[in-house]
């Protein structure tokens, strides 16, 4: 598909950095110029890291929303009499959706490159509503680099576990958390980090978001019965040491991961589940033995990905009453004093940053507002928050959580183990981040699980 009008110029003083976009988008919608429209849209969607983009009609007018940093934010509005055409190009020029088709959800996977001349995948689908059909796009950018281990932050003891379950020869390390999450980036970045000449990688992906030197990636396709527990088998007789499967949703997929892992083989994969925990509980109800478990997991990863406080406009604010303040310090209370004192001093939380935060009660808060001249903050347009991070939890399979599964204990049980012992989970995970001043406590319970240790 392109939507790409060749007839748009760049010339040296008119670099992506300088063009605004979202008035040209404007221009187009003013000019029913639909073809632009889709151009600059996916553009901005790909200039400004969005993940979504939103095509939606309602009662007397139409709206375009992007997701960026996880919270979507109205990027056009435009009259209702135009959804139509804008939904019926996009039909078309996808070449896999039926324009006459208003009664049923339609998907599509196309190709398209932006006005930056980046390429990207796009899986998108319509949805009819009560009024018209809403249009949601998500973009997947080819053109992003892995991040490497080191980029992803991921900080104290969290970032200690993972190094150790990449050097193990064998064994299952699996990421949770629902889609849009980054989990793809922080398994490519894991695998572009052991990718050497003396181990063979082969991976099986659905889709294939990107390609990899020196990797052996498969694209499966469930039409012709290429799976991913087939594409298992056939990754054992090709002579393999890392295999990365992209999701392990049924039982003969977990079966097959297992036995490679029992093999000597170390396998990477996913899972849906809300916390690294439930994983025990996920994997034992798809028919696994606990002690194929407790013989083959190294490590459940389960991550989020949030915005973060602007640096240009935070400042420091009292929250000592506030019902989340009180919470966040809840956490620590069962927690083993030396495992916090470490995790405090591998993190590099300072002296006065751990007293703003236990004794005194004081935590960063973005504000919008320039500190000197008390206008709109020029870095976060206002909006107090820039970029975003990555938050981690992981379950690490130590001994004692291994026996405990031998053991036949519950999750629960397996869980508060480890949360009283060494485990930095996304709450704890949130909070020391919240203590150096990059994220703020306002959201953390609207996206992390309150675990009292
Ligand atoms: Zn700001």
């Amino acid at each position: 598909m392109s939507f790409t009008s060749s007839s748009f110029l760049m010339d040296a003083s008119n670099t992506p950095n300088t063009i605004n976009f979202r008035d040209l988008l404007n221009k187009s919608i003013l000019q029913s110029d639909i073809v632009r429209i889709f151009d600059y849209l996916l553009t901005i969607g790909v200039e400004e890291g969005a993940s979504d983009i939103h095509v939606e009609p309602f009662e007397n007018y139409c709206r375009i929303r992007i997701r960026i940093d996880g919270v979507l934010e109205e990027l056009v509005q435009y009259p209702k009499s135009f959804h139509e055409s804008i939904i019926s190009k996009f039909k078309i020029e996808s070449g896999q959706m039926r324009p006459d088709e208003k009664r049923l959800p339609q998907d599509a996977r196309v190709s398209a490159i932006t006005q930056t001349n980046k390429e990207i995948d796009l899986r998108a689908n319509t949805l009819p509503t009560v009024r018209w059909e809403k249009l949601v796009m998500r973009i997947v950018d080819k053109s992003k680099e892995i991040p490497s281990l080191k980029m992803l932050g991921i900080d104290g003891s969290n970032g200690a576990i993972l190094r150790k379950a990449l050097d193990y020869p064998n064994g299952i390390m699996l990421n949770t958390w629902p889609t849009g999450s980054g989990k793809t980036t922080t398994l490519y970045s894991c695998l572009s980090d052991i990718n050497k000449i003396e181990v063979n990688i082969t991976t099986f992906e659905d889709p294939v978001e990107n390609k990899m030197m020196w990797l052996n990636q498969s694209q499966v396709r469930w039409d012709i019965g290429f799976t991913f527990a087939s594409g298992l088998r056939a990754a054992l007789r090709q002579d393999p040491d890392i295999i990365m499967v992209w999701e392990i949703r049924d039982r003969e997929t977990l079966e097959m991961a297992m036995e490679s892992a029992m093999t000597g083989h170390l396998v990477f994969s996913t899972i849906h589940t809300n916390s690294a925990v439930e994983t025990i509980t996920r994997v034992l109800n798809m028919g696994a033995e606990s002690y194929m478990m407790a013989g083959t997991f190294n490590l459940v990863i389960a991550q989020r990905l949030w915005r973060k406080v602007c640096s240009n406009c935070a400042t420091k604010v009292l929250i000592k009453d506030d019902a989340k303040y009180l919470y966040a310090k809840k956490t620590f209370t069962n927690f083993d004093k030396e495992a916090l004192k470490a995790e405090i001093q591998s993190r590099g939380i300072t002296q006065e940053q751990r007293t703003d935060f236990f004794v005194n009660g004081y935590m960063a808060q973005w504000t919008g507002k320039d500190s000197k001249t008390w206008e709109i903050c020029s870095v976060c347009n206002g909006s107090g928050y820039k970029g975003r991070m990555w938050l981690y939890e992981m379950m690490d399979y130590t001994d004692q959580i291994k026996v405990m599964l031998l053991d036949k204990k519950s999750a629960f049980e397996i869980g508060k183990f480890a949360l009283q012992n060494w485990m930095i989970d996304l709450e704890r995970d949130w909070i020391f981040k919240a203590i150096q001043g990059k994220l703020d406590l306002n959201e953390i319970y609207r996206f992390v699980k309150m675990t009292t240790g």
